[in-house]
């Protein structure tokens, strides 16, 4: 038998797992708080609780292990990189960044990726498996306990598309956000999708108010197709359009996200087309210098044309940042960290 995942119910579903059981309701909040405020990893340390019950617990379900692997350190900006293995003896990777407005916690939502974009490192190997609820949880929930620091902002940028684990991503926004739970604001979680049109719309009628970033990077749909293959599926004009409902249905400004690559999408004509799409939208525009991945031959813009990309934006009346580069002395781009470590155990087992 597989014991059941125990950190995945909402208080509602753990009541009644509770009442299935023969227990009191009650005994749900008690576990609910200690799965979600007090972070504890073992049912051991639910020390008001019998030990009758945790035994019991312990023989029927299971809390998901998220344990840290390693630890890098920023010594520039003190970003820090984690590498979590799981039961099943996969990794993913997560990173805190420290702003003055608060603590940002980027989390992976899939181990590997299958929509195949062009410049990023995460999916090159493929999809391995979707993440848990728990598992989204357990690496916010292992940052806060191992950094000791307050996380505010989550942002689901890591490795993975979390449209493409769409089930268990909406429950971990709904355990996340949670009053009796570790009750972070969805005002402070942004998704990054790469556009996947029904689950954009249907995300749109969820009632959440998380913020929705769509991965651009192309400003024609022939553009976009050259560095996305998920483009091959849904037009760009489709994806606008599931932008524009994702706003009329939450209110939350739609955020854009534009990977620059130097010769490839960072021309004039690029620019002049971008403003034709964003000018009419309520919306924000952040500009990624691309992060070169040792696999693919793709170029940083310069800092100087970049900021000409973005001047040019700027003059339209478009809302548009640079992200700045966090930890640039630790494993770069995303997915960096966990390709090094998976190659470096395939490496040992051969
Ligand atoms: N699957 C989600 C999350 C991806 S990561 C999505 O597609 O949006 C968050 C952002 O970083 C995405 O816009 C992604 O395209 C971009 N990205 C990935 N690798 C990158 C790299 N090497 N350089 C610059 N941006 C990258």
């Amino acid at each position: 038998m597989i014991k059941k995942d125990i950190r995945s119910y909402t208080l509602e579903e753990l009541q009644q797992e509770m009442e299935s059981i023969g227990e009191k309701a009650f005994r749900a909040k008690q576990i609910y708080e200690w799965l979600h405020v007090k972070l504890v990893d073992s049912f051991e340390e639910m020390t008001n609780l019998s030990k009758a019950l945790r035994d019991k617990l312990e023989s029927q379900y299971r809390i998901p292990l998220v344990r840290m692997l390693e630890r890098q350190i920023s010594k520039i900006d003190d970003t820090n990189k984690f590498l979590f293995e799981l039961e099943d003896g996969h990794v993913v990777e997560s990173v805190l960044m420290k702003y003055k407005h608060g603590n940002s916690v980027c989390i992976s939502s899939q181990v590997g990726c299958r929509m195949g974009c062009k410049f990023c490192a995460s999916t090159i190997g493929g999809l391995e498996r979707n993440l848990l609820p728990s598992e989204m949880l357990g690496e916010i929930y292992q940052i806060q306990k191992i950094s000791g620091e307050r996380v505010a902002n989550i942002v689901v940028m890591g490795t993975g598309e979390p449209l493409d684990n769409y089930e268990n991503f909406v429950k971990f926004v709904r355990l996340l956000s949670d009053e009796k739970g570790l009750h972070i604001s969805q005002r402070n979680i942004t998704i990054s999708t790469c556009g996947i049109v029904p689950n954009m719309k249907r995300l749109a009628e969820e009632g959440l108010q998380i913020t929705l970033a769509l991965s651009l990077h192309g400003s024609t749909q022939e553009k976009r197709k050259v560095l996305m293959p998920v483009a091959n599926k849904y037009e760009l004009d489709e994806v606008l359009k599931a932008c524009d409902y994702y706003f009329e249905k939450t209110g939350r400004r739609i955020t854009f996200e534009y990977s620059l690559v130097q010769g490839v999408n960072d021309r004039d004509e690029d620019a002049k087309e971008l403003i034709g799409i964003l000018q009419s939208r309520n919306c924000h525009i952040n500009l990624i210098p691309v992060n070169p991945i040792k696999e693919r031959d793709f170029k940083k813009p310069s800092r100087k044309s970049a900021e000409n990309f973005k001047n040019k934006l700027e003059k339209s009346g478009i809302n548009v940042t640079i992200r700045r580069e966090m930890g640039s002395d630790i494993d770069g781009a995303c997915g960096q960290l966990r390709r090094r470590y998976v190659k470096t155990t395939e490496n040992l087992e051969k």
